[in-house]
């Protein structure tokens, strides 16, 4: 491995803007780390830089750990937006500055300095002063000065930002033409997805200083993980399904025939999927569509760009209405529109105009393995379940994930020991305020059919540290995919707290550690997520109330297989809670939990059997 992150975090006033962050860059690649503006791209390039140290981690470049090693003895190249150019040396000067601060012979750095300017299509350009360059000629020269001491790592933060268009692509192609000359493992850093897919082997997106996934471009934009990567690179549309044992359906329509296989879980449940707009079909009726029909729509809004026509298509079908989370293209939380792309050939074969009807199908859709559909607000009154839909902490949540607040009144709620049944069964995350008998509305939600509830404190600030426990395996692997969906939207560092009965003797201590180790493998190579663990010997309830009670910005995510085990914890709900937690909950009784789609990263071609990756 050429460059080697192990959980590295940076902060800033006690918050991480980096948070956590674990990588691997092979040899000769070039990775592109794309987020937008504030993520943390530029902190993590630095930390890499060795211009600004970390406050946890370990930062490896070809196998030397250089965590504490100063930035001009770590063999790196830098070129940063502003071209940095000593501004009273020439081309030559400039880019032989740094072989006299070695100590190079002049013969051997003219030499270099020739390659050097070869190599950027810069020949003959030594004498001119910066200023008798244009900017994507001055890049050009911070480029060649950054590989002049040929260094083994060479990062660029946003080399491209101050460019205009077509000078930024001829500067591409030469970046990337030096980059495959001298296989010199390189780190761009952009918030230009464009950017990326042109340069990249493989893509890391950022997002809240955190890294959410990497992966090769064409992987990245068929198959996201998250609803991050999915609306940041490309346009997408974002919506509500049902998964059930027949397939995929938006609202009654299902768009598969086929059972899957894969899905033993014969519960219905809620799922997020991901369309593309350039999956969506339109057709001047149902029977004319190729596609499985999903809803019929009305043409809103049409825009031409050139190659390709933009659309915005009212959804008109009820039955889908109400399953719309949102379009991506302006963030703007829509409730029925989908956006659609359409080719020329497809607008030839079938013109439209505005207000026009159409029928619409799906050519293929994706699937997210987040198990973090939407949230429902529940309480026993109108007027409260409209105040928690209200919560600040929620609604930054929902808004981040792209997603439903809906509101729901079960007057269940305010007699809960009496187990009525609920309206409907429950989907989604239930939402509830912690208040006295907070522990009794969990039951009364858990026999209804919920699997994640949200309880939280009327003052609940954003927390900043999220700790996880599960009681026991069965709820593991939920609460691990529960955790990692979480706090992709939710700036703060995770820790996993291990416990173990008993005093913590020598016999035990290893079992301990091998679980901590076991977890974290798991949720890095499961669901993406780097946490922190911490071994803990006692009783489970008590031991996450002590921890919890240290320092008040922090939320818990509990997994639990029982009811019993949520009375164990009983502890943390009395009143008055001040803690925000998420409750996870899956039955002992069910099937290993593996096999729910909560873990599976499903593609539908439609007409097709299903892809299941991961
Ligand atoms: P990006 O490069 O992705 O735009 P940065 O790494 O520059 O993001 O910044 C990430 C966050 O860290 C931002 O919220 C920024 O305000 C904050 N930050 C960066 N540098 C400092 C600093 N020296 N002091 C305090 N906050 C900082
Ligand atoms: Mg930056």
């Amino acid at each position: 491995m050429s460059i080697t992150l192990d959980q590295v975090t940076k902060r800033y006033q006690g918050a991480p803007v980096v948070n956590d962050v674990s990588l691997e860059v092979a040899e000769g690649e070039f990775f592109v780390l794309l987020g937008p503006s504030g993520s943390g791209k530029s902190t993590l390039l630095r930390s890499i830089a060795g211009l600004s140290g970390v406050d946890h981690g370990r930062i490896t470049l070809h196998g030397r750990d250089v965590t504490h090693v100063s930035a001009r003895h770590r063999g790196v190249g830098l070129v940063f937006q502003n071209y940095a150019l000593f501004k009273h040396m020439s081309v030559g000067e400039n880019i032989e500055f740094a072989l006299r601060v070695r100590r190079m012979k002049a013969a051997e750095r003219v030499k270099r300095r020739k390659e050097l300017l070869r190599l950027v299509a810069l020949e003959g350009m030594d004498d001119r002063l910066p200023t008798q360059l244009s900017g994507g000629q001055q890049q050009r020269v911070a480029v060649a000065r950054a590989l002049a001491h040929k260094p083994q790592v060479l990062l660029l933060d946003e080399p491209f930002g101050a460019l205009d268009a077509k000078i930024r692509e001829e500067l591409r192609r030469t970046i990337r033409q030096v980059q495959r000359e001298l296989k010199i493992t390189t780190v761009l850093v952009t918030h230009d997805q464009e950017e990326a897919f042109a340069l990249a082997d493989r893509i890391g997106v950022m997002n809240l200083g955190r890294l959410l996934e990497t992966g090769r471009p064409d992987e990245l934009y068929a198959r996201p993980a998250t609803r991050f990567v999915a609306t940041f690179l490309g346009a997408a549309n974002l919506l509500l399904a049902r998964q059930t044992v027949q397939g995929i359906r938006f609202g009654a329509m299902p768009v598969r025939a086929h059972p899957s296989e894969k899905v033993d879980d014969a519960r219905e449940h809620e799922v997020v999927a991901v369309v593309r707009p350039e999956e969506v079909e339109l057709a001047p009726t149902r029977d004319a569509l190729r596609t499985n029909f999903i809803a019929k729509g009305v043409v809103e809004e049409i825009m031409f760009t050139g190659a390709l026509e933009r659309l915005r298509v009212r959804l008109t079908n009820g039955a889908v209405d109400a399953q719309l989370v949102s379009t991506s293209s302006d963030n703007r939380p829509s409730s029925a529109t989908l956006d659609v792309t359409r080719t020329q050939y497809e607008q030839r074969a079938f013109p439209l105009t505005l207000q026009q009807s159409v029928a619409i199908g799906i050519r293929r859709i994706h699937v997210l393995p987040t198990p973090l559909s939407s949230y429902t607000a529940c309480a026993a009154s109108t007027d409260a379940a409209q105040r928690l839909a209200r919560h600040p902490f929620l609604t930054e949540l929902a808004s981040r994930m792209k997603t439903r607040i809906a509101v729901r009144v079960e007057e269940g709620l305010a007699h809960a020991e009496a187990y009525t049944a609920a309206k409907d069964p429950i989907s989604g995350v239930a939402v509830i305020s912690a208040q006295t008998n907070v522990g009794r509305q969990i039951e009364w939600l858990l026999r209804n059919g919920a699997q994640e509830m949200l309880v939280l404190p009327a003052q609940s600030p954003a927390p900043q540290r999220v700790l996880i426990h599960w009681a026991d395996d069965h709820a593991r692997r939920s609460t691990l995919a529960v955790a990692a969906s979480l706090l992709r939207h939710v700036p703060a560092e995770a820790v996993y707290l291990g416990i173990l009965p008993g005093a913590g003797d020598d016999l035990q201590r290893p079992i301990g550690v091998r679980t901590l180790l076991d977890a974290r493998t798991e949720a890095q190579a499961v669901h993406g997520l780097e946490m922190r663990t911490e071994l803990h010997f006692g009783s489970a309830a008590e031991e996450v109330q002590r921890r919890l009670s240290e320092m008040p910005d922090q939320m818990l995510i509990l997994g639990v297989s029982s009811i019993q085990q949520v009375r164990e914890f009983s502890v943390l709900f009395q009143a008055p809670a001040a803690h925000s937690f998420m409750l996870v909950y899956r039955s002992s009784k069910e099937t290993e939990p593996s096999a729910r789609v909560e873990s599976v990263r499903e593609t539908v071609a439609v007409g097709e059997r299903a892809a299941i990756h991961r």
